[in-house]
């Protein structure tokens, strides 16, 4: 190794590099140890369309880690993606997803709910990914319309003909699909029109500033409107004020997700903090 790799070696006498290896090793090893024994959960994030009424949620993928705790999927997420564990952890992901939306059918509380379940790039470009799903909905006998995927602009883009291909088979029989972080990359418009999606998803970070910041509030004007153009639905996240919901109900945002309605919540919580009666203060 490091006589093939030459110059490129000293890097690995880097003792800052090697301790980034080593943090990357450590993490790997324990998510595969997290994945036999069990410490995976999905949380639930409650979508409320504009009269308040909930519609949905989104399914986010917790680690509960023996010493120390929920580890968040941005800490892990990319990690799992480059040593592959995520083929294995995302398999768990929609399983479990398919699982719950099974229960929710149900109950005549939640029987109309639509799951979102992120799905990154790797696991959607796995070549058996559309025929794996499809077993899945089969076997737990869901009803694939409450199904939706969230992708994001660089998954789809960045294959776009197998991808369209795939969103094109499940959307067949009911699967929806989301664009995750919409505006945050960068899909032209030409492609957005061909691309067989249902709903675009604006990213968290121009709803946070939309009060304070002019540039922002443009942006998602004109990301609702392209939305509403194209016949998709659109929905904020990370919608945290009354100010920035109302500024997105103003320009005919169709739906809402965020700390404003609710925080995840495991599965448990989620449910009884919908069986409470609605509240007026939010
Ligand atoms: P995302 O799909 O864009 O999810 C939204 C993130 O914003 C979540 O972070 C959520 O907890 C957080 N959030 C929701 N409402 C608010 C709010 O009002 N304010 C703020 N500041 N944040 C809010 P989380 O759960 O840490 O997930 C981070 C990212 O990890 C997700 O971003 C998604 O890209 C990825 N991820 C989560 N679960 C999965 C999964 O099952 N599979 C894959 N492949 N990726 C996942
Ligand atoms: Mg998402
Ligand atoms: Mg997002
Ligand atoms: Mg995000």
């Amino acid at each position: 190794e490091a006589k093939t790799a030459g110059r490129n070696a000293v890097r690995f006498f880097d003792p800052a590099m090697q301790a980034i290896l080593v943090v990357r090793m450590l993490m790997e090893s324990n998510l595969r140890a997290a994945l036999a024994n069990n410490q995976f959960q999905l949380h639930y994030q409650v979508q409320v369309n504009a009269d308040g009424k909930l519609i949905g949620a989104e399914a986010l993928l917790r680690w509960k880690h023996s010493d120390r705790g929920f580890i968040s999927p941005a800490d892990f997420i990319p990690v799992a993606e480059e040593t592959g564990l995520i083929l294995p952890i995302g398999k768990w992901v929609l399983e479990t997803a398919c699982v719950q939306l099974k229960k929710w059918e149900a109950d005549p509380d939640t029987a109309d709910l639509t799951l979102a379940v992120n799905v990154s790039a790797k696991q959607f470009q796995q070549h058996d990914f559309v025929d794996t799903l499809c077993d899945m909905v089969s076997r737990h006998q869901i009803n694939p319309t409450r199904l939706k995927l969230e992708l994001t602009e660089s998954t789809i883009l960045d294959n776009v003909d197998a991808t369209t291909e795939k969103m094109h088979l499940l959307r067949k029989i009911g699967i929806a699909f989301s664009m995750d972080d919409f505006g945050t990359g960068y899909s032209s418009l030409a492609y957005l029109q061909r691309l067989p999606l249902n709903q675009l998803k604006i990213d968290q970070s121009f709803v946070r500033d939309l009060s304070e910041d002019e540039n922002n509030a443009t942006i998602v004007r004109a990301i609702i409107s392209l939305g509403v153009n194209l016949g998709l639905n659109v929905i904020a996240e990370g919608v945290e004020t009354k100010a920035q919901r109302a500024f997105l109900i103003a320009h005919n945002c169709y739906a809402f997700q965020g700390y404003l309605f609710s925080r995840p919540l495991p599965q448990e919580g989620f449910l009884a903090m919908i069986k409470e009666p609605p509240s007026n203060d939010a």
